[in-house]
């Protein structure tokens, strides 16, 4: 048995994506190795990615986070899902909501009863059968230990970081703050062996995780692990993010709101509101971004702000020799669904159950990739989806996204749902039947054909189970307390 090759690892940069995976580490590897974390106040982070998905509290709960505590710290508030609006025509709203759709059988979804009903007259809308879409319009939330319901967070990303960097110092990681000057490479290999910082100190390592942000320092400006370039697809290159002060109760849901380059986010948080516009600079100037931003946000502007450049897409590479990149240095998709984070978090998880103790092989990396390839390719398709699926053409921004080639997965489920109302999830996808069902119908995809097993019931023994369906889960709902009341109760952050 070969003794342990890699012990020595050096996360570069802090930002959420390092500091997560610090405080991953530290607390299920730590007594195995020795971790260094390196940032450079002056650089700073990028100081967005505010909005999560459920799998959020999953990691929390395997790095033992307390919720009540995280939420205090990082000025939290609760998500039931997306509000979508002007997206299939302007005017729409739908809700992307994380909670399951009505109930559905062996043989297909619940949806097909649904269309069953609607093609004969009775059935409500989709989302009056799903309890976290309907606590979403009411404003409603509640959660204890034997709940079921699917949510996750809004967080302040910079206190979020705060935090993790606490517990991951807590568990021995060393910080270094500083730039780093350059990066030293073995001569034969290539593979890192330190980051020299500008104040001439070298940080040597047996691995290196790329935190670094757009510029992907090491994977890419030392590495040049290549970048495939996705922008054809989803053409959005520009985001300015601004903060401003809360005007009302926090709602428990985020909003993303269609306009004629892109769209813009609404975050809730306790203590104020995280705002930003996401465009295509080939239709809109950062001027008139900036302006129909400031016209279209509530409360006092708290920060100026300041455009953030993309090229959305994914490194070749995203571990390459002795270097796993993670966060924004392994590529970006715009925030629509708020994957960002999900992915640092699945990246972390794979490489700490793939972690090379016995050396860095191309079959290791190879596994790492392929699985992060899948993950990522099935999301991005996800949110061309959004774009491909509407009826918008007031814009060229809408008819040039409206009328593009998709990738060939995402124009087959497209056309499957259109023929058929089949809809389904492959192996490792991470969004569900429920939100490719949610987000077709809210963009007017409506399917000319269905699943006929509502017809083996009588209509009336259909019509009676949506009523029931819909009545319990408005009694479920009309039960909780408001969001707001709740986070006041639960987990109130303190003044700022
Ligand atoms: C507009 C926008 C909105 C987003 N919204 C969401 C969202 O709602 N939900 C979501 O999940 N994700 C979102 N994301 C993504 C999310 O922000 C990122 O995934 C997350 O913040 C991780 O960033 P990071 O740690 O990779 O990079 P950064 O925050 O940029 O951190 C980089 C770190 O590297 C350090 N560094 C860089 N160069 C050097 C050097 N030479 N020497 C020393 N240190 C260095 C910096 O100091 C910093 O600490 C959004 C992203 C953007 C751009």
């Amino acid at each position: 048995m070969q003794g342990q090759v890699v012990k020595k690892v050096v996360v570069a940069g802090g930002g959420t994506a390092g500091w997560m995976a610090a405080a991953a580490l530290s607390r299920h590897l730590g007594s195995l190795l020795e971790i260094t974390l390196i940032e450079s106040d002056d650089i700073g982070t990028v100081g967005v990615g505010e909005s999560t998905i459920p799998t959020a509290r999953t990691f929390n709960a395997l790095l033992g986070i307390d919720e009540r505590e995280f939420m205090r710290t990082t000025q939290s508030t609760f998500k039931l899902g997306i509000s979508f609006e002007n997206w299939g025509q302007v005017g729409d709203r739908y809700i992307h909501s994380f909670g399951q759709v009505g109930k559905s059988t062996w043989m297909g979804g619940f949806h097909h009863f649904w269309l069953q009903a609607k093609a004969e007259g009775f059935a409500g809308d989709l989302g009056d059968y799903c309890f976290e879409l309907q606590a979403a319009e009411a404003g409603k939330f509640a959660t204890s230990e034997n709940a079921n319901i699917n949510y996750a967070y809004h967080l302040d990303a910079t206190l979020y970081g705060r935090f993790l960097r606490k517990m991951s110092e807590g568990k021995g990681v060393r910080r270094v703050e500083g730039k780093i000057r350059s990066v030293r490479q073995n001569a034969q290999t290539g593979f890192i062996e330190a980051l020299v910082m500008e104040s001439g100190e070298e940080v040597e390592g047996d691995l290196f995780i790329d935190c670094t942000g757009f510029r992907g320092l090491l994977i890419e400006q030392t590495l040049k692990a290549g970048y495939e370039d996705w922008s054809h697809w989803l053409p959005t290159n520009s985001a300015l993010p601004l903060q401003t002060r809360s005007v009302g109760p926090a709602m428990p849901y985020t909003r993303a709101m269609a306009h004629g380059a892109g769209w813009q986010w609404r975050i809730p948080l306790q203590h104020r509101v995280g705002n930003g516009f996401v465009y295509c600079s080939d239709y809109m100037s950062d001027d008139e971004a900036q302006a129909q931003l400031l016209a279209n946000v509530e409360g006092e502007v708290l920060t100026e702000p300041r455009v953030i450049r993309y090229k959305t897409g994914k490194r070749r590479k995203t571990w390459d020799k002795n270097c796993v990149a993670l966060g924004l240095a392994s590529g970006f998709v715009e925030p629509l669904e708020s994957t960002s984070i999900h992915m640092i978090m699945i990246g972390i998880l794979r490489l700490m159950q793939l972690f090379p103790f016995s050396g860095c092989s191309e079959a290791l990396m190879d596994r790492y990739n392929e699985q992060a390839d899948a993950e990522l390719e099935k999301i991005r398709d996800f949110i061309i989806l959004h774009y491909k699926v509407t009826e918008r053409s007031d814009t060229p921004f809408w008819d040039r996204v409206r009328t593009m080639e998709v990738p060939e997965p995402l124009a087959h489920r497209i056309a499957l749902f259109r023929d058929s109302g089949q809809v389904y999830q492959s192996p490792g996808e991470l969004f569900q039947v429920d939100s490719w069902l949610q987000v077709m119908l809210g963009q007017r995809l409506e399917p000319k054909g269905y699943h006929h097993m509502g017809r083996l019931m009588p209509p009336a023994q259909l019509r009676q189970s949506l009523v029931d369906l819909k009545g319990n889960i408005d009694r479920a709902v009309n039960s909780l307390p408001t969001h707001q009341a709740f986070l006041e109760q639960y987990c109130p952050a303190d003044a700022t």
